[in-house]
């Protein structure tokens, strides 16, 4: 197996030494260089990058054009420059003073970096607490790679039912160890819960030496400790002895617990991902956010509001898994909480907020600090009247050069401190120079070039027909810039079986011209003129070859098809019109003709569960990572669109476009009619998506920490510099970072995010996002400040990443440690005193255990014969790129109700949790996670409802063929495929609907998606998961 990802000589790019970091992501498990952080903390740390490397010295990208020299040195006149809006044409959007004077206040005054000081050491009111009583000692036999629910624990086979099987129980209910006892005093929110056990459990044989700590041995009456702690939302659950009495959970509530015994956790009294959801709707949802304070926590990903960027990058853009680094590297050992920011550097904003400003200094080029490099932005602190400007990142003290002097007002601020986005924006682009270009020459418009497997299944099942047919319209949508009247991007086409065929489309040409490459050991590119085209003018002729194409090929009889050779011969044709661009390959078959990058199918359940499983994600032969490196190194972009009928090796296939930024689309035994709505959703979108060419992205940090390792679709040839030969709207990349040294509260832990890249009208441009996070020596602060959804989207990514050089029992291993870490860590130094049996939860992270559990059971994670290995390398592959939003949804899917739908409001309903207790036989559910979606009718669902959506009389004549839902003119029908169109809207797969009745065998699949449940590959329920990560917290306390 390839083990040479990072370290080839980089084509535009200074050479680096290589770095450790880097190596453990395809080198060979080296227990130096194991997975991340999580193992023992001082050798993690000591696998990373040596501090001081280069930062400093290196410039974005580049080998020396990318690092103009100081600004200063040119001289060039206030007239030589122009800012925003006085560029006309290159500024699409006039730059106007984006803050009202009455909100200007510097971005972070004095001391308001503690938004919210707090009492230091606790976080008391926003503490969740567990009771869990021997619950978590019945699932001893709970690991990873062993995960069995505690239904199957050896030794207690009576003492634990399965959730599902209990009756649900209101919420106060839950919180009575007996129906005598009142509810208590306090009731928060539903997010604690108190259980109590029955007195056999412990009879049962439940072993002394197992107890996870002392209170367990209690003797009965004994109060356990002072459980019930009212300022701190605790609901004391005692982790006690059968008999024992609840004196202190339960302020007023009889002592003794008589009465036949209860059992279990009840579902409704652990934290609920969908409370914390509306919550957090209920309180920031439709509201404006402004990024005016540095490290306040935005709003999560699923609350709709509007952003308004006011010195620091929107949430769209970047996102962190904590808002308040530790102020300390022993601080951040401590806590284990992953510093990592997830940047989606083209994300889309909603119409109504304002796009980003482009910023055009000419021939000076973008204004950056002479040591570090960085952009002007909003962290640099201008002084001695407005003619030096001190770094944020590096403190370096800079000339301001003259063209680009202004006096500071009384504050010490420029004058035009709003009128340009550089100084008060956090996101902003600037118009690149000639220094940032290839070979200093302007680039040419990106091209677009299609190819298409022309073999015999393909023709035969009438995908390439399907193809040709919708390229005739799609290229009339080629993205363009906003004031231009037509796209500049250039097309080709190409189709292949054990050959390529080129065509010459040149408009001139009265019938397109095909030319064979039957040499596909060295492909070469037959023709250069008329290959790459402008669609208008060569309208006519291109439709005269996609017509022609499926007649041309009807007769085909060959089933075998090459691979590497396409793309190889899609990236010499950008090569050699010098122009970036994306390939269009639409591939349905392992590649076994022979060529390079030929392969076998090597699918083999046997490796499962054993060391031997990571090959299965790993590209089966060498040569696809140098085409991935090739391929980067020309701006050359892949996206890849298969039609499997078996195996076809995605690890390989996938790999170019993995590290190419490319996407991933696959669709499982494609039949025409089902499939196609989908298949032509997905290419219409990715054909118009936004996305920048040709890109490479930096991420500096101020001093004191950096960036050490990077998540996602691109190919790094040194430590520093993401290539990306595309990156869209879609792409975010998970920057890890750690400490070279103590963080300052005062200045905090400034990051910057510069992106060079290519625009689809070919102008070479520089997309900056700042963000300011908040220090602190109090863990309290850090933990307060925590982002759930952005640590499971670093965690997903940094196990996916994992699995190729560690066995997934170690990952899995490592992940629940990490999970019991943290959480352990905020219990004993945050939370208020309290018996240990008591699970406290950071507020910030009370969902972490329920998603964290969701990735352990994920397919990826999850080495079980009946999942096929295509499909859990697709999951992997498509995770790796993901943004907080997508991972959130895909780990944590949306069920939601539609039987009592309120017909005349616009608004969705909300969701339910993911579990089959919440689905009921007079129900109708819509389920989605990013990649599927299903309608699931009960029984007994309403006949109305049926008749509405379906226009049929029962529930046994609706036909589950159906993948779209039918147009109907009722308003059932279109309350809820707006319901769907919500759904799918922005996400970047299009899910296929499939229709799902309660008791029929594909409910099956169904059920793999009520993520709380015990799945039915063996992942531990979400109750069972709390109490073994509650177990592992108890072990580590004591
Ligand atoms: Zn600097």
């Amino acid at each position: 197996m390839s083990q040479q990802g990072y370290v080839t000589a980089p084509p535009y790019s200074q050479s680096q030494p290589r770095v450790g970091g880097f190596s453990a992501g395809f080198g060979p498990p080296n227990s130096s260089l194991h997975y991340g952080h999580y193992g023992d903390p001082n050798s993690s740390h000591a696998a990373a990058p040596q501090p001081g490397m280069s930062k400093s010295t290196v410039t974005l990208g580049s080998s020396a054009p990318l690092g103009p020299l100081p600004p200063g040195t040119h001289q060039v006149s206030q007239n030589n420059f122009q800012s925003g809006p006085s560029a006309a044409g290159q500024q699409p959007h006039r730059f106007q003073s984006p803050l009202p004077p009455n909100n200007t206040g510097p971005s972070y005054p004095p001391g308001s970096h503690q938004s919210q000081p707090a009492s230091p050491n606790t976080v008391s009111t926003s503490c969740t607490t567990l009771a869990n009583q021997l619950n978590s000692m019945q699932i001893n036999s709970y690991g990873p790679g062993a995960i069995q629910s505690s239904h199957t624990s050896s030794g207690h086979p009576a003492s634990f039912q399965g959730p599902q099987q209990l009756p649900l129980t209101q919420h106060q209910m839950t919180l009575q160890p007996g129906p005598q006892i009142p509810p208590p005093a306090n009731n928060f929110s539903g997010l604690c819960a108190q259980s109590s056990l029955p007195s056999m459990s412990r009879q049962d044989g439940m072993p002394g030496s197992g107890l996870p700590n002392p209170n367990l041995q209690q003797l009965p009456g004994q109060t356990p400790g002072p459980g019930y702690h009212p300022q701190q939302a605790n609901y004391g659950l005692q982790m006690a002895g059968s008999q024992l009495s609840y004196p202190g959970a339960f302020p007023g509530g009889p002592a003794q617990l008589s009465g036949p015994p209860q059992k279990k956790l009840d579902p409704d009294s652990i934290p609920s991902p969908i409370q914390v959801i509306e919550n957090d709707k209920a309180s920031r949802g439709g509201q404006m956010y402004a990024t005016n304070t540095r490290g306040q926590v935005p709003p999560l990903v699923t609350t709709d509001c509007l952003i308004q960027d006011q010195g620091h990058a929107s949430p769209r853009y970047i996102r962190c898994t904590t808002y308040c680094f530790p102020s300390s590297s022993d601080m951040a050992k401590q806590a284990r909480i992953p510093l990592a920011a997830v940047i989606q550097p083209f994300a889309i904003v909603p119409q109504n907020e304002t796009p980003l400003y482009v910023v055009n200094h000419g021939e000076t080029g973008p204004i950056r600090c002479n040591r570090c490099k960085a952009y002007m932005c909003p962290f640099m602190q201008f002084i001695e009247g407005g003619r030096r400007y001190q770094c944020g990142f590096c403190n370096c003290i800079n000339e301001v050069p003259p063209f680009f002097f202004q006096h500071l007002d009384h504050i010490g601020r420029r004058v035009d401190h709003y009128e340009r986005p550089e100084l008060s924006l956090g996101s902003y682009e600037y118009v690149a120079t000639l220094d940032y270009c290839r070979n200093n020459k302007p680039p040419n418009p990106p091209a677009y070039i299609f190819m298409i497997d022309v073999s015999y299944r393909n023709i035969n099942s009438g995908l390439v027909k399907l193809i040709c047919d919708e390229l005739k319209t799609l290229l009339d949508k080629l993205p363009r810039e906003e004031e231009e009247e037509s796209s500049a991007i250039r097309v080709g086409f190409v189709t292949y079986n054990k050959v390529l065929h080129f065509f010459n489309v040149k408009s001139n040409l009265a019938q397109p011209q095909m030319m064979v490459v039957s040499d596909v050991g060295e492909v070469f590119v037959p023709l250069l003129d008329g290959f790459l085209v402008n669609f208008q003018e060569s309208r006519s002729v291109v439709h005269n070859l996609l017509d022609q194409i499926p007649e041309m090929f009807a007769d085909t009889n060959e089933s075998e098809t090459i691979f590497a050779p396409v793309i190889q011969a899609g990236m010499e044709a950008l090569k050699a019109a010098e122009c970036a661009g994306k390939l269009f390959i639409f591939h349905s078959s392992l590649p076994t003709a022979e060529a390079p990058g030929k392969l076998r199918n090597r699918d083999d359940k046997k490796l499962l569960s054993t060391d031997k499983e990571k090959t299965l994600f790993q590209p089966q032969v060498n040569s696809y990572e140098s085409l991935a490196r090739d391929c980067v190194a020309n701006g050359c972009c892949v996206n890849l669109f298969l039609f499997p009928n078996q195996y076809v090796d995605i690890a390989s296939l996938g790999l170019v476009t993995m590290y190419t930024g490319g996407t991933l689309y696959k669709y499982n035994n494609f039949q025409l009619n089902s499939d196609s709505p989908q298949f032509l959703t997905d290419l219409r979108r990715d054909i118009e998506k936004k996305t920048g060419f040709d890109a490479i992205m930096r991420v500096r940090t101020s001093t004191g920490f950096r960036a050490t390792d990077f998540f996602g679709a691109m190919y790094m040839n040194n430590t520093t510099d993401v290539e990306m030969a595309a990156v869209d709207c879609d792409k975010a990349v998970t920057v890890e970072f750690k400490h070279d040294d103590k963080l300052n509260e005062d200045s905090g832990a400034l990051i910057q995010c510069a992106v060079l890249y290519t625009s689809v009208s070919g102008q070479r441009r520089l997309r900056i996002h700042n963000i300011g996070l908040n220090c602190s020596t109090q863990l309290a602060d850090v933990y307060k400040t925590c982002e759930t959804d952005a640590l499971i989207n670093f965690f997903a990514k940094s196990a996916f990443k994992a699995i190729l050089s560690q066995p997934l029992k170690v990952v899995r291993e490592i992940l629940v440690s990490q999970t019991a870490h943290m959480l352990a860590c905020y219990r004993k130094n945050c939370a208020s005193p309290s018996t240990a049996s008591q699970l406290i939860l950071p507020d910030a992270m009370k969902v972490l255990p329920v998603y964290m559990n969701c990735l352990l059971k994920s397919t990826v994670l999850t080495g079980r014969p009946e999942i096929p290995t295509d499909e859990r390398a697709y999951h992997r592959q498509l995770v790796m790129s993901m943004g907080v939003a997508d991972t959130q949804l895909f780990f944590y899917p949306q069920l939601l109700p539609i039987h009592n739908l309120d017909l005349k409001s616009d608004t969705v309903p909300a969701a339910v949790r993911c579990s089959e207790e919440r689905l009921s036989e007079g129900g109708a559910f819509i389920l989605a996670n990013g990649l599927s979606m299903f309608l699931w009718l009960g029984v007994s669902t309403p006949p109305e409802l049926i008749q509405g959506l379906f226009n049929v009389p029962s529930f046994a004549h609706i036909s589950t063929e159906a993948t779209l839902l039918p147009d109907l003119a009722n308003p059932y029908s279109k309350k809820i495929k707006s319901i769907v169109e919500h759904i799918q809207n922005q996400k970047p797969y299009t899910m296929k609907l499939m229709i799902v009745k309660q008791r029929e065998q594909p409910e099956m699949l169904f059920r793999q998606f009520l993520v709380e449940d015990k799945s039915i590959h063996g992942g531990a329920s979400y109750v069972d998961f709390l109490c073994c990560v509650h177990k592992e917290i108890c072990q580590l306390l004591n």
